[in-house]
């Protein structure tokens, strides 16, 4: 079954229509399957990760090329590629996941703010077709500038995520 096709069954044809093929082509993400989706092969435990939260529904894991110190991806367990190929009731847990999520983040590294990211599709520079809420903790002196990727060491990436997961309880 494809992506469209798994849309349809799951939103029926009433929003068939709203799914038209403009917004396909917006959409344009690379479909990955499950089984080759780096994101599914974290949460098999497949892959290593710096993981900090784990609940029946989503887990929570260090960005392996973070913004900030300890930026953390938060992501549903069910393989889908946008918001779009999720009910609403898994994307409120989705978000209720990240808050949770975003208060060990704050906590542990003593930031001021967080932001929040998540992006649906090529345009919106998606890169990995599994659903995922970034968590990005903000520092005040850091008010204001564009974001960057930073070089965080393995033992520093570890040690955050131990912070993170305590923090998270
Ligand atoms: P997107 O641009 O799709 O919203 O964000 C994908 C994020 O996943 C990027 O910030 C990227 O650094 C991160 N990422 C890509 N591959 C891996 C990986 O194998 N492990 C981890 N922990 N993060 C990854
Ligand atoms: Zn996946």
């Amino acid at each position: 079954m494809n992506h469209a096709e798994k849309r349809l069954e799951r939103y029926g044809s009433d929003s068939a229509a709203i799914l038209s093929a403009a917004q396909k082509r917006i959409f344009n993400s690379a479909s990955v399957s499950s089984e080759d989706c780096v994101f599914c092969k974290i949460i098999r435990g497949q892959l290593p990760s710096n993981k900090v939260y784990d609940d029946k529904g989503y887990v929570a894991f260090l960005d392996i090329n973070p913004f900030s110190r300890g930026h953390t991806l938060v992501c549903p367990k069910a393989h889908g590629e946008t918001l779009w190929d999720m009910k609403e009731d898994e994307i409120g847990g989705l978000f209720t996941a990240a808050s949770k999520v975003s208060k060990g983040v704050m906590h542990a590294t003593g930031a001021e703010g967080f932001r929040i990211l998540q992006n649906n599709g090529e345009a919106s520079n998606q890169v990995v077709a599994h659903v995922h809420v970034h968590v990005i903790p903000v520092m005040m002196e850091d008010k204001g500038k564009p974001m960057g990727r930073i070089k965080v060491g393995p033992e520093e990436m570890a040690s955050l995520a131990e912070k993170i997961k305590q923090a998270i309880g």
